[in-house]
């Protein structure tokens, strides 16, 4: 049975040699997260158990993020906890306990640790533990940690699902459940699409409401909707779930290939597939087609930074036109992205890890048009004529499936464009 999916180059990627470099990395810490899972996840909240820095990056990540009752807050550490005079435990008993008697909406609690919780030595698991029986049955109190120190910023949502997974409901069901966190929107057309395949029902982790928290077990098969989701993956399969590797759902075919290998898990023939994925996979092509016209043979420089470098760098190569320099990423786990690897044709180098200085020089000498890189990078390569675009955005913006591929190509065509006007400004100068 086939279902239309890609042909693969006659030499991909999955066995070019990888750069593996360590050294100083500039990269955003793992409570980022909290901004795009508090809106997901309806009913819970993210408590950080961290210092005013904390407080502050949170505040400014949200941006003009304004709620009534918020999904998120920082229990202080002040000085005296810092330096061990004050009992932490207790205090942040006190400041759960006040929280959930004000907000009795909440139904899951997030614990976030952070740099300062961790330097200090503070147990959220056994606070989390505690908390759990204390408040149970109406709020399950768990724990995981956002903390900064070699972390990327969308470790944050891998550690808060795989936080999850151990206490999930046990099943024996033949069922699909769906990892990573989507825009309701984005998941909603998802679903519609899996159920026009006959794939029905599926369960997506996270849940919008805790009452739809799924089962897992082991006829539990799971598909990965982020490719940043390797510490949950390893924690489905000890609860004996089976991964189904496929590519990311970027771009029409990524989306294509995507739903194929859950087609072909759930043996949905040739022409049911057909017909619920023709008509979209047109539109993709074609709103592609337009925005991708800016991107054609220009040459792109991944920096490490969101782990959705290979499957993005895989999309803008394959259904963008576009020349991969160097595709950098925090870790390459092959069981996640092998099938993009497979997909991207030789050339590009691939690198793991970061020696920030060495590859700024790789960066310089090969002049990209476009260079994806965190924020700590983009002020000085913009600064020296180079184009960037921030990685953390394509994290914030819906990005996945058939409808949003031509957003997600836009992402990449606009800074462009706006560099080519800059320059001719400057009379050829950017
Ligand atoms: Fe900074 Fe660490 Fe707090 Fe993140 S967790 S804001 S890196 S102190």
């Amino acid at each position: 049975m086939t279902h239309h999916t890609p042909t693969p180059p006659v030499r991909g990627c999955g066995n070019t040699p990888i750069l593996k470099q360590r050294g100083q990395r500039e990269v955003f810490c793992g409570l980022t997260g909290i901004i795009w899972l508090h809106r997901k996840m309806q009913d819970a909240f993210f408590l950080v158990v961290g210092s005013r820095t904390c407080a502050h990056l949170l505040q400014s990540a949200a941006g003009v993020m304004i709620f009534a009752e918020p999904r998120f807050g920082t229990a202080i550490l002040e000085e005296t906890d810092l330096a061990g005079m004050a009992d932490a435990q207790d205090e942040l008993d006190d400041v759960v306990a006040r929280l959930l008697a004000r907000r009795p909406d909440i139904r899951q609690l997030f614990l976030v640790g952070s740099c300062p919780s961790e330097v200090i030595k503070l147990d959220l698991s056994r606070a989390a533990e505690r908390m759990t029986q204390a408040h149970a049955p109406h709020v399950r109190v768990l724990n995981y940690s956002g903390s900064g120190i070699e972390t990327t910023f969308t470790e944050g949502e891998d550690a808060c699902l795989a936080s999850m997974v151990p206490v999930l409901p046990e099943t024996d069901a033949r069922e699909l459940l769906v990892v990573g966190a989507l825009p309701d929107v984005v998941e909603d057309q998802m679903l519609g699409l899996l159920a026009a395949m006959g794939v029905t029902p599926v369960r997506v982790l996270p849940a919008r409401r805790s009452e739809d928290i799924p089962s897992v077990g082991p006829n539990t098969v799971f598909a990965l909707t982020q490719p940043f989701l390797g510490e949950t993956t390893q924690v489905l399969e000890r609860r004996g779930a089976r991964h189904i590797p496929a590519p990311f759902p970027f771009g029409e075919e990524g989306t294509t290939a995507w739903l194929a290998a859950i087609a072909a898990e759930f043996g949905v023939d040739a022409e049911t597939f057909a017909r619920a994925t023709d008509a979209p996979r047109a539109r993709a092509r074609k709103a592609i087609a337009t925005v991708a016209e800016g991107l054609r043979g220009k040459t792109i420089f991944f920096f490490p930074d969101s782990q959705l470098e290979i499957p993005l760098a895989r999309f803008l190569t394959r259904e963008c036109g576009m020349e991969a320099l160097e595709v950098g990423a925090p870790y390459i786990h092959k069981q996640i992205v092998g099938p993009d690897l497979d997909l991207m044709a030789e050339g590009p180098v691939l690198s793991e890890g970061q020696d920030v200085d060495l590859q700024l020089d790789r960066a310089r000498a090969s002049r990209p048009d476009l260079t994806v890189c965190g924020l700590g990078l983009a002020n000085p390569l913009e600064a020296e004529g180079l184009a960037t675009k921030w990685a953390i955005e394509l994290v914030f913006t819906p990005v996945h499936f058939y409808e949003q591929a031509a957003d997600l190509a836009g992402l990449f065509s606009r800074p462009l464009r706006r560099h080519g006007i800059l320059k001719d400004l400057n009379g050829g100068v950017a």
